[in-house]
């Protein structure tokens, strides 16, 4: 039997000797715990990455945003896409490690907003100072 599988198992039997459990939950427990033990053991963590359709820190190009849950390719991640995967905005930079005030936009209209925030920056300075 591998390690894994053993370590769970100890882990159930520990459960299951402190409560009532049925044969069902047992064996969902075991499963769950043998799976995240196993990609613990194999370096990698508990939530395993391998579900993620894209490497969110590849997924920004420079003309396109890719969905990193389902690999579809967009110019603009819209909120209307990502309530499909039942996320917000907000749960979907935090699930995949963004920076919270990260625009969901390809590389050449990020480039493009911070452009037009400059100037529109500026305009309202120029409006300011006529006064
Ligand atoms: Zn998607």
């Amino acid at each position: 039997m591998e390690d894994y599988l053993k370590a769970a198992l100890e882990i159930v039997k520990a459960q299951a000797s402190v409560r009532t459990m049925t044969e069902e939950e047992i064996t969902s427990m075991v499963q769950k715990l043998s799976a995240g033990i196993k990609s613990i053991a194999e370096g990698g963590t508990v939530e395993t990455e391998v579900e993620y359709a894209v490497d969110p820190k590849k997924a920004i190009r420079e003309k396109s945003i890719l969905c990193c849950v389902c690999g579809k390719s967009f110019k603009i991640l819209t909120k209307k896409h990502l309530s499909t995967h039942e996320l917000t905005v907000d749960e979907y930079r935090e699930k995949f490690g963004y920076k919270k005030k990260l625009p969901l936009v390809c590389k050449s209209l990020q480039r493009e907003r911070r452009k037009k925030m400059k100037e529109m920056k500026l305009w309202t300075k120029r409006g300011k100072n006529k006064e």
